[in-house]
């Protein structure tokens, strides 16, 4: 089942416009603008795992970072 890349609803197909028709906003789509906007949303819009991984290891590094940069200065 496809699912929205605006808003990461459930989109069924309908036969009558022969587009993909979001259940929760409404965007109505074809397979093929379907598959540019996931194109173009895969890099921004991914699981909450992985946004969590990605983000706790941003501040990860950050933390490192100005540990190192600040070492002799005040803790963080
Ligand atoms: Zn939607």
């Amino acid at each position: 089942m496809a699912r929205c890349p605006e808003c990461a609803g459930t989109m069924k197909f309908d036969p009558k416009s022969s587009r993909q028709v979001c259940q929760r906003c409404g965007l109505a789509v074809s397979r093929a603008e379907l598959d540019r906007l996931w194109d173009e949303q895969r890099s921004s819009f991914r699981e909450d795992d992985t946004e969590r991984e990605k983000s706790q290891r941003r501040r990860d590094y950050l933390d490192w970072w100005l540990g190192k940069k600040g070492k002799d200065k005040r803790k963080k």
